[in-house]
């Protein structure tokens, strides 16, 4: 069954959104914030129009971080479930994240950004 929507939800479950279709693209982006929003190597997105993004439920458990100029960074109050990056400057764009969703995305990941900080304790392939 063909969706027209992807779907995500936080940790706790508290927050639940969808998004509509399509991605224009996907990306795991290395920079040194997502490294410390996420706790891990790479925040990973799927680039979204903003139009199209939903919060179903849990709007009021959503914090969003100016973490620069240009982005803010919507997460979980409750349990630290990063779900969004999105520019002050285009507003049409929201930047989902490819690990809240569900079902597990299924698309393919386009962009690696800023690969120049890339741990090097990332497996190497
Ligand atoms: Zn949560
Ligand atoms: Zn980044």
């Amino acid at each position: 069954m063909k969706q027209d929507e992807l779907h995500g939800s936080c940790l706790c479950g508290g927050v639940r959104y969808r998004a509509a279709l399509p991605v224009f693209h996907a990306s795991h982006c290395y920079c040194t914030m997502c490294q410390k929003q996420h706790g891990a190597a790479a925040g990973s997105y799927a680039n979204v129009a903003g139009a199209g993004f939903v919060v179903e439920q849990g709007a009021e458990l959503i914090t969003e971080y100016a973490s620069s100029a240009e982005g803010r960074r919507g997460f979980c109050r409750v349990c630290g479930s990063t779900l969004f990056w999105r520019s002050t400057q285009s507003p049409d764009r929201i930047a989902i994240t490819l690990g809240t969703l569900e079902p597990e995305y299924d698309g393919i990941v386009q962009r690696e950004l800023f690969v120049d900080q890339k741990p090097a304790w990332l497996p190497h392939a």
